[in-house]
């Protein structure tokens, strides 16, 4: 099938990026959230990033001008149901993914392939309470989306070879890579990242090395580019505990279970770089670790 327009729904931090991303690719894209300052926040934000690109000349100054030519921001969510493709980038929440769903059934075009760059929920659930499970995807892009390579395709158990061959030719028109993942929880890269972080947070809680030895470990001794704590305050110590619990639940294999530390750090509200504290106290002009 042939793609030629894309909706996104929800502007946040990755939804911006998938906008980002595919209008430079040529799609024409529709880009929804409820919140205007959302909307706003993401423009400014392809904006800033697409000249970034341009003075880097990754892309042109004419590349840049079309490609926001062809985004287009909306507050109103029934306005993209004439696309050929939705990618929900939503807030990772299960209730709201459905009402997105729900609210734009009766707008959709009959062939409007339906996806969502959901981390954790799953596809075939998503999926059966449509009305084309057959013609729904999960499309999870890295973060930040216009840098990173990959994007994991994950089938439901309904979805037909055709939306999935589809899709795959999106990302290759992207310039990315796909890898193909079966529905189960947290997908392929954060089903073997996440627990290796939850093995460094126990490393720590049992005193077998401290935040700078573990990390300096990872990095040297097995040439990672980041240490895992490090990368675990990048990511969000709360995101981290939540793709643990999902892990461990839905999984039901106690090799899952979440670190206690893990869970102390973010009882504490030390989140990581967005809070200022995590692993490491991002405060002053040199990170320094809080253990
Ligand atoms: P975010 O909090 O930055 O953005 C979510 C956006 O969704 C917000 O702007 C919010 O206003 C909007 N929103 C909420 N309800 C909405 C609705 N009903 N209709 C339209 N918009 C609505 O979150 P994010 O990090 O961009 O995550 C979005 C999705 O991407 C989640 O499903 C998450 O699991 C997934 N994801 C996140 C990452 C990551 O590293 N952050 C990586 C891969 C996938």
């Amino acid at each position: 099938m042939d793609i030629k327009s894309v909706g996104v729904v929800g502007a946040g931090q990755m939804g911006n990026g998938i906008a980002h991303v595919m209008a430079l690719a040529g799609y024409e894209v529709k880009l929804n959230d409820i919140s205007q300052d959302a909307l706003d926040a993401a423009m400014a934000r392809i904006e800033k990033n697409m000249a970034r690109q341009v003075s880097r000349d990754q892309i042109s100054e004419d590349d840049m001008t079309a490609a926001l030519a062809r985004l287009s921001p909306t507050q109103d969510l029934p306005a993209l149901g004439g696309v050929d493709l939705i990618i929900e980038s939503a807030t990772e929440r299960e209730e709201v993914k459905h009402k997105i769903f729900d609210t734009l059934a009766p707008h959709l075009a009959p062939h409007t392939i339906l996806t969502s760059n959901t981390s954790s929920i799953s596809i075939t659930r998503l999926a059966s309470r449509t009305d084309r499970p057959e013609r729904f995807m999960g499309f999870h892009f890295m973060n930040p989306v216009p840098l990173m390579q990959l994007v994991e395709l994950i089938r439901g158990i309904a979805t037909d070879e055709a939306t999935y061959k589809t899709c795959l030719g999106i990302v290759e028109r992207l310039g990315k890579t796909a890898a193909s993942s079966e529905d189960f929880p947290a997908f392929i890269v954060n089903r073997i990242l996440i627990p290796m972080i939850n093995e460094a947070c126990y490393t720590l809680y049992e005193g077998v090395g401290n935040v700078a030895s573990i990390d300096n470990a990872m990095k040297l001794g097995a040439n990672h580019p980041m240490g895992p704590l490090e990368l675990a305050d990048f990511i969000g110590l709360d995101t981290c505990l939540a793709i643990m619990n999902v892990l461990h639940d839905g999984l039901a294999d106690t090799k899952y279970r979440p670190c206690p530390l893990l869970t102390k750090y973010v009882e504490a509200g030390w989140l990581g770089r967005k809070t200022e504290r995590g692993f490491y106290d991002y405060r002053g002009e040199t990170p320094v670790p809080t253990r």
